[in-house]
C-alpha cells in the first residue's frame, strides 16, 4: 500500500542511535550509489558492504518512517537478513504458530500451519519495522567503505558506458554529483529512478481503503494471525513483539479517512476486543493498497530493488520479504562484476530471474485478498464454503494448511546449469539450511560456514579433493571455498579442517544422497549439483556460466583453496 502525504512526514529519530545526517564531505565516486535508505535500501547497502564494495547510501528523509508498515516475515526473509549480518536476537520477533480464515458464517474455513521452523528460522514471524531498519542501519555503521548521507534527494542522473553520474540535491540550493559504477533505487512506490529509466509500473490499484491500528496493552492478546474474512468488513489481526497487536479493518463505501482515523471510531472498532482505555493505541493510518510491477527491473547500470520495483497487496505479507529477496539476488552479482569476478552479463538475470518470482507472489496475494474480502455474502459463501470442503481431502489440506500454496523460490531461468539429478537438490532453487558442528564442537547454522563467496559442498565427502590444480586455482580466484557435510557423528571419514556434521538430519539423507556434491552461489541458490567424484566438471560448468571459464582465471597451479 501506498503511504498518505500525511504518513511521509510522520517521521520520527527510533532510539538516540539512529544515524546523522551526513551532508559535508561526500564522495564524487563509488561503487555503488543507493538511493533510498528504507528496509530494502538498509540490506543492500549491508550485504554490498558485506562483499566488499564502496557504498554511498543517501535518504532524502532524515529519519526513520514510523507509519505502521511491515508486520509478518518468512523463513526466507529471516534467512536473507542472517546473510546480511542480521542474528536471530538482533531484533525482537514473535513466531506465530497459525495463520486462521475465520468466517462468520461458516467459522474456521482454512488454516496455515507455521509453527516450527525451516532452513534455520521459523517460520513465520511479526516484528516491529522501525527496529528491524534501526538495526541495518546500525550494521551499517560497521562498515568503513559504507557512507550513509541522511536528509539528501536524488535530483536526477546520467547514464553511460562506464558510469553513471547522479545529481544529488542537498537541500538550501546546494548540489552535488557523483559518479557510481551501478545506481541502485530503492527508493519506494513512488521511485523517481524508475520514473528516470523510464519504466513502466504495471498493474491495478485496488479501490478499497484499509484502516491499520496498532495497540499495545491489548487486555486478551491473541497468539496468532487470525483474518476475519466477513465481507462487511474484513478484519486481520495479529500479535506482535513489544506487547502489540495489529487490526486491519477495511472501510465501507463513504467512510473517510478522517473518520476511521478518529479516537471515536477506533473505539468502536476495538470494542469486541476490549475497552481502548485499556489499551495505548501507537499508530494508525488509512492505505490502499496496489499490485504493481515495473516492466524491468534494470535498464543499464541502474537496478530496482524493493517497492520501487514491486508493491503488492498485503495479504501474503509478502512487500518486505520480496525486496529482501532482490537485494540476496543482485548484491552478490552487482559485487562479482565490480571486483572482476564475473562477466557484467550476469547482472542481466538479476530481472530474469526476480521478475517472475515477483508476479507469482503478487498473484498469491491477490488470490489470498479474494479469500480475505469476499464480495458479498453468496461469494463469502461459495468460496469460504469450498476450501473449507477442500480440508476434507487430505492433499489439498496438506496443500493449504503445509503452505504448499506459497509460490516456491525456484527460477525457471538465470544463473543455474539446467537439468536435474536424482538427489532432492534443485538448481535454481536455494539450498536446506540446518545446524552444523564442527571440528571443536562449534555449532552454527550451515550458511555461516559456507561465507560469502561460491562454495562447494561434499555430502560426506571431500569435493576438494577431485579438483585438478588449474580448477581448484579458478575457483578460489572466484573467491570459492570447499566445505564438507558429513551424517551426525560420522566426521571421522573426512578432513578435520573444513568437515561439519549435519546435526539435524537436514542434508543427509534427507535432501542428499551420501557422496553428493553441489556448487552454491553467494545468495544460497544451488547452480550445479551431481556425484562428487565429478566436482571438477560441476566447477568448471559453474565457472562457465559465471563468465569465468577456468582458463581465464587459471594462473597458479599453488593457489590454495580456503576450506571453512
Ligand atoms: C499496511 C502495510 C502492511 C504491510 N505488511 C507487510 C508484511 O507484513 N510483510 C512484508 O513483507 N511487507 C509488508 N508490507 C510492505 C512493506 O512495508 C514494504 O514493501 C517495504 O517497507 C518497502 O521497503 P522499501 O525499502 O522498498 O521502500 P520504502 O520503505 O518506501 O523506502 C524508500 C526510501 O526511499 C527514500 N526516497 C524516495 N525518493 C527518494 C529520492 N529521490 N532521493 C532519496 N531518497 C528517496 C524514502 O525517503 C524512503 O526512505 C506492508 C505494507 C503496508 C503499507
Amino acid at each position: 500500500m501506498v503511504e498518505t502525504g500525511a504518513q511521509m512526514n510522520d517521521r520520527a529519530a527510533v532510539g538516540c542511535d539512529s544515524l546523522q545526517p551526513t551532508i559535508g564531505g561526500l564522495p564524487s565516486t563509488v561503487d555503488v550509489l543507493v538511493v533510498g535508505l528504507g528496509p530494502v535500501g538498509a540490506a543492500v547497502s549491508n550485504l554490498l558492504a558485506r562483499y566488499g564494495v564502496r557504498v554511498l547510501v543517501i535518504d532524502k528523509a532524515t529519519d526513520i518512517f514510523m507509519a505502521p508498515r511491515a508486520i509478518a516475515l518468512d523463513n526466507e526473509a529471516l534467512r536473507i537478513l542472517q546473510l546480511a549480518g542480521v542474528n536471530e536476537g538482533d531484533f525482537e520477533t514473535v513466531a506465530i504458530p497459525y495463520v486462521r480464515m475465520r468466517s462468520p458464517t461458516l467459522g474456521e474455513f482454512g488454516k496455515g500451519n507455521t509453527l516450527g521452523s525451516l532452513d534455520g528460522h521459523p517460520k513465520l514471524v511479526t516484528f516491529y519495522q522501525p527496529e528491524l531498519e534501526r538495526c541495518l542501519r546500525n550494521r551499517l555503521k560497521t562498515y568503513n567503505h559504507v557512507q550513509v548521507a541522511l536528509g539528501i534527494s536524488l535530483a536526477g542522473f546520467e547514464s553511460g558506458k562506464e558510469s553513471v553520474v547522479a545529481s544529488l540535491d542537498l537541500g538550501q540550493g546546494q548540489t552535488h554529483s557523483v559518479a557510481a559504477r551501478y545506481l541502485v533505487g530503492a527508493d519506494g512506490a513512488s521511485s523517481l529512478v524508475r520514473q528516470l529509466i523510464g519504466l513502466e509500473f504495471k498493474g491495478k490499484s485496488f479501490t478499497e481503503d484499509w484502516l491499520i491500528v496498532d495497540a499495545r496493552k491489548v487486555p486478551h492478546p491473541i497468539d496468532h494471525v487470525e483474518f476475519i474474512c466477513d465481507h462487511r468488513r474484513p478484519t486481520p489481526h495479529m500479535t506482535a513483539p513489544g506487547e502489540r497487536e495489529r487490526w486491519e479493518f477495511m472501510l465501507r463505501p463513504g467512510e473517510t479517512r478522517e473518520e476511521m482515523e478518529s479516537d471515536v471510531r477506533i473505539r468502536e472498532l476495538l470494542a469486541p476486543w476490549g475497552n481502548v482505555d485499556d489499551m495505548i493505541i501507537e499508530r494508525k493510518a488509512v492505505y490502499r493498497s496496489h499490485a504493481r510491477t515495473a516492466s524491468a527491473f534494470n535498464r543499464g547500470r541502474v537496478f530496482l530493488v524493493g517497492d520501487a520495483a514491486h508493491i503488492t497487496p498485503p495479504f501474503a505479507g509478502q512487500g518486505l520479504v520480496a525486496g529482501l529477496r532482490d537485494a540476496a539476488n543482485l548484491c552478490w552479482k552487482l559485487a562479482w562484476t565490480i571486483h572482476g569476478r564475473t562477466a557484467p552479463q550476469v547482472l542481466e538475470t538479476y530481472d530474469q530471474e526476480r521478475r517472475p518470482h515477483v508476479k507469482a507472489m503478487i498473484k498469491f496475494a491477490r488470490f489470498m485478498g479474494k479469500l480475505v474480502m469476499p464480495r458479498n455474502r453468496v461469494t463469502a459463501l461459495v468460496i469460504h464454503g469450498l476450501l473449507r470442503t477442500t480440508r476434507r481431502v487430505p492433499q489439498m489440506r496438506a496443500y493449504f494448511e503445509e503452505l504448499e500454496v506459497k509460490p516456491k523460490h525456484t527460477f525457471r531461468r538465470g544463473l543455474f546449469v539446467g537439468g536435474h539429478t536424482h538427489s532432492r537438490l534443485t538448481r535454481g532453487a536455494v539450498i536446506p539450511q540446518g545446524w552444523v558442528r564442527g571440528p571443536d564442537g562449534t555449532t552454527c547454522l550451515s550458511d555461516d560456514i559456507l561465507g560469502t563467496g561460491l562454495a562447494l559442498i561434499g555430502f560426506g565427502h571431500d569435493a576438494g579433493t577431485v579438483l585438478d590444480a588449474c580448477t581448484a586455482a579458478a575457483f578460489a580466484a572466484a573467491g570459492g571455498a570447499v566445505v564438507q557435510i558429513a551424517h551426525r557423528g560420522q566426521r571421522l571419514h573426512l578432513a578435520q579442517r573444513g568437515s561439519w556434521e549435519d546435526l539435524d538430519g537436514v542434508f543427509l539423507p534427507r535432501a542428499v544422497p551420501f557422496g553428493w556434491a553441489a556448487v552454491v552461489r553467494p545468495d544460497r541458490m544451488i547452480v550445479h549439483d551431481g556425484p562428487a567424484i565429478d566436482a571438477n566438471r560441476l566447477v568448471r560448468e559453474s565457472l562457465a556460466l559465471l563468465g569465468t571459464p577456468v582458463n581465464a582465471t587459471a594462473h597458479s597451479a599453488e593457489y590454495a583453496l580456503p576450506s571453512v
